[in-house]
């Protein structure tokens, strides 16, 4: 079976017919130039157009013979040598052999040459005529009348070639017709051809645009055919990767699942024991409270026997730049159980300039002993004194409430005592921030039982009378508008300082804080008037309030820790000059209420019926720290130096008689 050809291959081929074709008509006789053209071209042109019909399956006469005469018959019209030959014999062939009987010379009769042919063909079968002589006119008749003949012979020969020609052009010329016929079919089917190939080269342009777009888009594919492989790859890396934390998660699954379980029967017999240990834990709670009241009960008892009027003497060291007192001036003789037992006895020698002997000798100095139920020498650390006090400000804790002075003259260590030394020195931190950090851990300690406490300080300075509040900030700070004492309500014990500021603290830092805030207003006002923080009483209070939420008890009380002002007096010798009146007001101011205070607290101790709290700002502020539940303790602060034997003698004298008392038996503040 012949394979199909592709259309481009036919169209193809259809052009090259096209081509062969388009030549083809030159070489056709035209319609116009027919009769002009020679037989004999007509029969060349001919020739191959019937090789090339005859290829085509056109069916063309070959069958005429080449005529022969065409060699012997002259066809250029220019040629006049030899005449046409007549188709016919008459008037005219006549006319013509006359013509050459009157040009031929006598001679021998040899037949006429025509030009352009080698020599004429041999008469076949007859004598050539011998050279007839002039005189032998019949001879020559009969030769001219042979010749006639034979001419004649010719003519007829041409007349048939040239029938023969005739009849040829005739077929020429219908073979023309139908050549042109078959041109036009052939010129048709070529625009045909024509137009299919225009349309196929159309198609074909088409077509190759679509390849072209095709071959791009398929760039595009196989792009995204690597992409979308390499993905491919990635992802089923990325999904081996998966695969395998998958396996690994569901393997500690497995595992945390097992050991759930496992932890789960933990837990079983674990709450069966926490229930086991939370009655225990109860009933030891139980006895913890019950051991903790009978702690704050024995406690109690203990500060009781102590006194709820203690009186510890100090006595600071020499100063450097002092001049060191002379030996024996300042002693501290030991217990009834020797040096081990706390020293509780103090004894300074006085020598009386005005006593003289009677030899003029100086009298001997006046030994003047005291007793208080504690004293600390020059030597003692703040430690040391803490130490003796930590456990009545743990009273407070347990709802009793506690006081804590400092007497003195100026410069004799009061503040020293309370707030501590310059420098921020631990070793030297003075009772303030002592009592605090220790009440701050035992409240700690107490969270553990149940009981929730809180801590709301307050800094006041009383100074001729006048309440100031010593931690105000902003534009209040050192020039504070002057406060009130006001009980907190109608009806309530509670009394509470109008303007005043009550921080709540609960921590270390919080109340160092507080006591910075306070010695820069301090700072503020001596620069107003001149050491005014020795000539003022300052009071730091504390309200302690604790609460065990679980079995309904409260308790609250103040914590007093008092540095009161210089008790030095006046010499009453001093010429009065305008400050030395203002010094006396103030030193008046300050003498009565330390004299106040003396006397409340005798009242308080001879269970008087009135006691004098209204008489001084100071005791009026501290009744509720004075009262018949409350423990004090009193510092008394003595200066080592000879100098100051006079004010410490009375200050010892002052402390001596506020040690006597007894007040009452401390109730605590319970709800
Ligand atoms: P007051 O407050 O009674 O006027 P201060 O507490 O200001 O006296 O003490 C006066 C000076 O003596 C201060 O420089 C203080 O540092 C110093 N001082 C007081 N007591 C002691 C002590 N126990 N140890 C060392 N220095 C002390
Ligand atoms: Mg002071």
């Amino acid at each position: 079976m012949e394979p199909q050809r592709s259309p481009l291959l036919e169209v193809k081929g259809n052009i090259e017919l096209k081509r062969a074709l388009a030549k083809a008509p030159s070489r056709l006789p035209l319609p116009g130039s027919r009769l002009k053209r020679g037989p004999d071209q007509m029969e060349e042109d001919l020739e191959p157009e019937k090789k090339r019909t005859r290829g085509l399956g056109t069916k063309v006469a070959t069958s005429r013979p080449r005529a022969t005469a065409l060699t012997t018959v002259p066809q250029t019209q220019g040629q006049t040598a030899v005449p046409k030959v007549p188709r016919k014999t008459g008037p005219r062939c006549s006319a013509a052999i006359a013509t050459v009987l009157k040009n031929q010379k006598p001679g021998p009769a040899v037949p006429a040459q025509k030009p352009g042919t080698t020599a004429a063909p041999p008469v076949v079968g007859r004598k050539k005529p011998s050279k007839r002589p002039a005189w032998d006119l019949k001879g020559q008749l009969c030769d001219l009348n042979a010749e006639l003949k034979c001419c004649r012979e010719r003519t007829q020969m041409l007349d048939q070639e040239n029938q023969q020609l005739r009849n040829q052009l005739r077929e020429a010329q219908q073979q023309a017709t139908a050549l042109g016929t078959e041109r036009r079919t052939l010129e048709e089917e070529l625009a045909r051809m024509r137009a299919q190939a225009e349309q196929g080269q159309q198609e074909l342009g088409n077509l190759s645009t679509r390849v072209l777009e095709l071959e791009e888009r398929l760039g595009t594919q196989e792009g995204l055919v690597q992409e979308l492989q390499k993905e491919q790859l990635e992802l089923q890396e990325e999904r081996r990767g998966l695969a395998a934390q998958l396996e690994e998660q569901e393997r500690r699954l497995q595992a945390s699942e097992a050991a759930l379980s496992g932890s789960q029967a933990e837990l079983a017999s674990l709450r069966q024991e926490a229930a086991a240990q939370a009655d225990l834990l109860f009933k030891r709670e139980e006895r913890l409270h019950g051991l903790e009241m009978e702690r704050r009960r024995l406690h109690n008892q203990l500060q009781e026997l102590k006194g709820n009027v203690r009186v510890f003497c100090r006595v600071r060291p020499v100063l450097p730049g002092e001049s060191t007192p002379p030996p024996g001036f300042l002693l501290f003789p030991s217990g009834p159980s020797g040096p081990s037992d706390p020293p509780t006895r103090l004894s300074l020698s006085r020598s009386d300039e005005r006593r003289g002997t009677l030899s003029g000798a100086p009298a001997a100095p006046t030994r003047h002993d005291f007793s208080f139920d504690r004293v600390f020498p020059p030597g003692s650390g703040q430690d040391e004194v803490f130490e003796e006090i930590s456990m009545l400000v743990q009273s407070a804790l347990d709802g009793y409430p506690v006081c804590i002075f400092a007497y003195g003259q100026t410069g004799s260590g009061k503040t020293f005592t309370m707030e501590g030394g310059p420098g921020g020195d631990p070793q030297v931190e003075g009772l303030i921030p002592r009592a605090l950090r220790h009440l701050f851990s035992v409240a700690q300690e107490l969270s553990g039982q149940g009981w929730t406490y809180s801590f709301v300080a307050s800094y006041v300075e009383i100074y001729n009378e006048t309440v100031r509040d010593l931690l105000a900030t902003g534009t209040r700070k050192g020039h504070g508008g002057e406060c009130e004492i006001r009980r907190a309500g109608p009806g309530s014990e509670e009394l509470t300082v109008t303007n005043a500021r009550y921080v709540p603290v609960s921590c270390e830092r919080e109340v160092e804080a507080l006591l910075h805030l306070a010695r820069q207003n301090r700072a503020v006002a001596r620069t107003a008037q001149n050491e005014r923080s020795s000539r003022s009483h300052s009071v730091f209070q504390l309200q302690i309030s604790g609460e065990h939420a679980g079995r309904g008890l409260q308790c609250a009380a103040p914590l007093s820790l008092v540095d009161l002002a210089g008790s030095e007096r006046l010499d009453p010798g001093l010429a009065l000059g305008p400050g030395e009146r203002e010094r006396l007001r103030e030193t008046q101011a300050i003498n009565s209420s330390l004299s106040t205070l003396g006397l409340v607290i005798m009242a308080l101790s001879n269970k008087e019926s009135h006691v004098p709290y209204r008489n001084s700002k100071l005791t009026y502020l501290l009744q509720n720290s004075l009262g018949g539940s409350a423990k004090m303790l009193m510092f008394v602060n003595i200066s080592p130096l000879e100098e100051n034997v006079s004010e410490s003698l009375n200050s010892l004298r002052f402390a001596s008689k506020v040690n006597q008392c007894v007040i009452g038996t401390a109730q605590a503040n319970r709800k």
